[in-house]
């Protein structure tokens, strides 16, 4: 055959374009991507060789995007309900048909008061843009209630900002210099993958690992000693290390002199808590802790550095802030900030010169002050009627990058609240989710290969650009331009509505980070110091690490950090025995991915983790499906008999979609809506269940 003429030879081969983006997922690795795309299909979504913090790797879950992408469930159309609230029912329509119907119905009820339209939102994509931007602007100028986000972080942020003045502590990568890592709350290897690899690199040159966490994870298992605590007792365990700090003087008074405030009173506080006291409190033999405070004090004797990473997992208990608090005092005490690689790392996040303001632009409020609604008790917020203390009853929820009707606790209370027939519901989705089957409407959404959005992170220090790879899906449209449209329609006529992606993109750090270097290269790094506290500077009010908190003794709050118990402690009550912690499913991230099929084969079926013993006790065989049961509801499971729970402590292993579950139920049924003691935040991990062969 002959060859083709060279122009006709290009114009069939294909057009290969990789593009550069980030995870938008709800992770502190902040991964930067890179999308190959072939005329115009996305066909891979790897890491980016030239990100040092991603280093070319992704995660199982994100290794898969195009699957999710180009999933046959995608929406990719607006649909209006035509079956009862929660039956899935609906009928495709078109966009003016659904943003003239939904501009009608929240204008109407903006005549009576906006407040009683609730916006619901979190991290479905940590962008900036998508996020809180054009969402936050329209809500603003529409005197909406304000939402709490609280439902993940916001125990331990009120605790980190109180002793340490912010969601700060060391950069990531200098943990592979540590000498002792600490592991505190946190399953790294499953949900901060990137970290794991500066503590493997930490482990071949000799530091120590352990892991602090009720379960033995995958982190667990790989680390030289785990303690496995009872749920909601770390602040127990930090006392009782300073006590031994105290009892050994491994104590660095020159840092202690300088840069804490409050001193003597957290010496009395601590004293009292022999490893003794904690052991039985914790559940752990008092040994353990005393070895656990000498290699944290060998550390201080040879000047070397210590590190812990504490992570979310902790703070989701009664006494989260207080735990947060106490653990975060430690690293001072033995002067641990000194080394680039001691100290502490919960959050990066405060170090993000990020101009909120600027995007979601709170001046449109123009004086205004709505009530704010906590997100973590939307199930009997929905339920409230209208009161002096409460404001108007809910009339209109507008939720986009969240799943409440799966994710938030007490989910049999949500799903009355959202079956409300004189509810509006407006959900802006990529997949009909457990939420989207309570929705009047469906707006169809973008996923992070389809549009523009700015990344800050919690687990390092870079900033991320996302560069869309592909047009939108179907009639997709970015979360920017729906709330731009509605904004349009309630004659909203105010210019900031008229502002595209790129330029909140360019908005969100002003001249603070270069946007050049980000369209480049897809990432920026901060200037930052590399130990920031080493000679204190902690931006506290008074510039130290305040082991007493005059701002939380001003709320008559205790200003020290103390042991504060679960609500429904281990042990305290004869119905429900057994204390359940729900950590995240390896393969899932919160209830995002559970419909990847692929991910959902790894996973199998829903899962309760229990010791031998507990399930010996009930006449439970591994495999076997059981009930789990408390007073707020119950939920069908296959038992996983296991060492990776510990005895009296079974693992609901989370969060599946409801209607994927098999009694459509999931593990947010057994859930409370009580509060934690800082931070107004959820206690999912503070709920004592019955296990029983089903
Ligand atoms: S490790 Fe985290 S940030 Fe990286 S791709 Fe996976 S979910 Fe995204």
């Amino acid at each position: 055959m002959a060859a083709l003429p060279a122009a006709a030879a290009q114009s069939l081969s294909p057009i290969v374009l990789k593009i550069r983006g980030a995870c938008p997922h709800d992770c502190p690795d902040t991964c930067s991507l890179l999308t190959t795309v072939e005329n115009g299909v996305a066909t891979r979504v790897q890491g980016n060789p030239d990100h040092p913090q991603t280093d070319g790797v992704l995660c199982n879950k994100v290794s898969r995007y195009t699957e999710r992408t180009y999933h046959a469930e995608r929406l990719l159309s607006p649909l209006r309900r035509t079956g009862p609230k929660g039956s899935g029912r609906f009928e495709p329509v078109s966009w003016d048909t659904a943003l003239d119907e939904i501009a009608e119905r929240l204008t109407a009820i903006a005549a009576r008061d906006p407040q009683a339209i609730v916006p619901y939102s979190y991290c479905g994509t940590m962008g900036q843009v998508q996020g809180e931007a054009m969402a936050g602007r329209f809500f603003n100028r529409l005197g909406a209630s304000l939402l709490d986000r609280t439902i993940c972080a916001s125990a331990g942020a009120e605790g980190l900002t109180q002793t340490l003045g912010g969601k700060v502590g060391m950069r990531v990568e200098f943990f592979a210099e540590s000498r002792l890592i600490i592991i505190w709350g946190s399953n790294s290897i499953g949900s901060n993958l990137h970290f794991w690899r500066h503590v493997q690199r930490a482990k071949r040159n000799g530091a120590k690992l352990i892991c602090i966490d009720p379960r033995l994870s995958e982190t667990a298992e790989k680390c030289h000693e785990h303690i496995a605590l009872l749920p909601g007792t770390d602040a127990a365990l930090a006392l009782a290390l300073m006590h031994e700090l105290i009892a050994h003087d491994w104590l660095d008074h020159d840092y202690i002199a300088r840069h804490t405030l409050g001193w003597p009173a957290l010496r009395e506080r601590a004293l009292p808590w022999s490893p003794e006291r904690a052991a039985g409190v914790c559940g752990v033999p008092a040994e353990q802790i005393r070895s656990l405070a000498r290699d944290y004090g060998q550390c201080f004797l040879e000047k070397q550095p210590a590190a812990i990473r504490l992570n979310y997992g902790m703070q989701r208990v009664r006494g989260g802030g207080n735990a947060t608090r106490a653990v975060a005092c430690l690293p001072a005490l033995v002067g641990a900030w000194r080394h680039r690689a001691g100290g502490l790392l919960m959050s990066s996040s405060s170090l993000f010169p990020l101009d909120r303001a600027a995007l979601q632009r709170p001046d449109l409020l123009a004086g205004r002050t709505p009530r704010t609604v906590n997100m973590s008790t939307i199930g009997d917020d929905l339920l409230l009627g209208g009161s002096p203390a409460f404001g108007p009853k809910i009339e209109a929820l507008i939720v986009y990058n969240s799943n409440p009707v799966a994710v938030a606790p007490d989910s049999g209370q949500v799903v009355r609240g959202f079956a409300r027939d004189d509810l509006f519901t407006v959900v802006l989705e990529q997949f009909q989710t457990d939420t989207a089957d309570y929705a009047d409407f469906i707006l169809p959404a973008t996923t992070q290969l389809e549009h523009w959005d700015i990344h800050t992170t919690y687990g390092h220090t870079d900033v991320l650009l996302n560069r869309p790879a592909i047009a939108p899906l179907g009639d997709s449209r970015p979360n920017t331009q729906v709330f731009r449209e509605l904004a349009a329609r309630m004659g909203f006529a105010d210019a900031c509505f008229l502002d595209d992606d790129e330029t909140l993109c360019r908005a969100a750090f002003g001249d603070r980070v270069d946007f050049q270097t980000l369209l480049d290269q897809g990432f920026a790094t901060l200037p930052l110091p590399e130990a920031p506290f080493a000679d204190g500077g902690f931006p506290t009010p008074s510039g130290k690490c305040e082991f007493f908190s005059e701002r939380l003794a001003a709320q008559g709050l205790d200003g020290l950090p103390d042991h504060v118990p679960n609500h429904e402690a281990a042990g305290s009550s004869a119905d429900f025995p057994l204390a359940m912690i729900s950590p995240p499913a390896r393969n899932f991230m919160n209830s995002t991915f559970v419909n990847v099929k692929t991910l959902r084969a790894m996973e199998g079926e829903p899962v309760l983790e229990m010791h031998p013993h507990d399930a010996a006790a009930r006449g439970i065989a591994n495999g076997s499906t059981v009930r789990v049961f408390n007073a707020r509801g119950d939920y069908r499971v296959k038992a996983e008999v296991s060492l990776r729970a510990r005895p009296g402590v079974v693992n609901g292993l989370g969060i599946w979609w409801r209607k994927l579950g098999l009694s459509g139920t999931n593990v947010n049924q057994l859930t409370s809506q009580r509060l934690t003691d800082l931070g107004r935040g959820p206690v999912f991990y503070d709920c004592l269940v019955q296990v029983q062969a089903d």
